[in-house]
């Protein structure tokens, strides 16, 4: 059932699922339906929280203080009461069943909110260019959690365009970091600054910064995609057919997703 409700922002319809808007079973190319979702949640995001801001389309900003916060939170509860009266009470209160991993770039233009989804839908962990070691024991710790104790069913690897870890290798300028007090940046840098040399006769033949910036934002996904589905947990699941792993690309631009990797387990012929 779908619900239309105007309270927020007279201006724009807000059509909100009356549950959860992704279930185990759902398919992450439903393009209609989820991008009727993103617009709801960005919708309920953009609660102007101060008249004081009004000049802003954000929430909060710089001169916000805590008091700015709080209140910001307190309003937001408000309205997700509104809109969804069951979400903390019914549901958030008594546990989390989260269906969907989420592992993005720290980036604030973008999470799992892309999703169009609501809280207690999605586990999510987040880092500087969404790198993905093998042996990063918060990636271990967070895989092992979310399949074997969480259970979810899907495992996203979520990069994006205009990536500012990226860029910077891409301009050189992972160099000057050490002396810009960031020699903790630089060496975490290191294996995007990799996939950038790695990269570079395909690079040639892409003409502005912009489009190498997209090209090695693409091969980032791949990279880290790469290296989540040869994790024991993951292939285990995924072999058992309780897992499927999507590599997906955002663009900031128009707040759109791009498939780029997927992997789950082969359907006999
Ligand atoms: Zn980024």
């Amino acid at each position: 059932m779908w619900t239309n409700v105007d309270t927020i922002n007279t201006k724009q319809l807000i059509i909100l699922d009356d549950q959860y808007s992704l279930s185990p079973s759902y398919s992450c190319s439903h393009p209609t339906k989820t991008s009727t979702i993103v617009t709801t949640q960005l919708q309920l995001l953009h609660i102007k929280m101060s008249a004081t801001e009004s000049s802003s389309i954000f929430t909060l900003s710089h001169n916000s203080n805590l008091q700015d916060i709080l209140a910001a939170n307190s309003k937001w509860a408000s309205q997700m009461n509104n809109v969804q009266p069951t979400l903390f009470p019914d549901h958030n209160a008594k546990g989390q069943s989260p269906h969907t991993l989420f592992i993005g770039c720290s980036d604030s233009r973008y999470n799992e909110n892309c999703l169009g989804v609501l809280p207690g839908e999605v586990f999510t962990w987040k880092n500087v260019a969404n790198i993905c070691h093998s042996e990063d024991l918060t990636l271990k710790a967070t895989l092992e959690f979310a399949i074997i104790c969480l259970k979810v069913n899907k495992v996203i690897i979520c990069g994006h365009t205009d990536c500012g870890g990226i860029k910077t290798c891409l301009t050189n300028q992972r160099e000057a970091l050490p002396n810009a007090n960031c020699s903790h940046l630089y060496k975490y840098l290191d294996d995007i600054d990799t996939m950038y040399h790695e990269e570079s006769q395909n690079l040639v033949h892409l003409k502005t910064q912009r489009e190498k910036s997209h090209y090695l934002s693409h091969c980032n996904v791949k990279r880290q995609f790469n290296r989540i589905i040869e994790n024991p947990t993951v292939q285990t699941a995924v072999q058992n057919g309780e897992v499927q792993v999507y590599g997906l690309l955002y663009n900031v631009e128009d707040g759109l997703l791009q498939t780029v990797s997927t992997y789950s387990k082969a359907i006999p012929k």
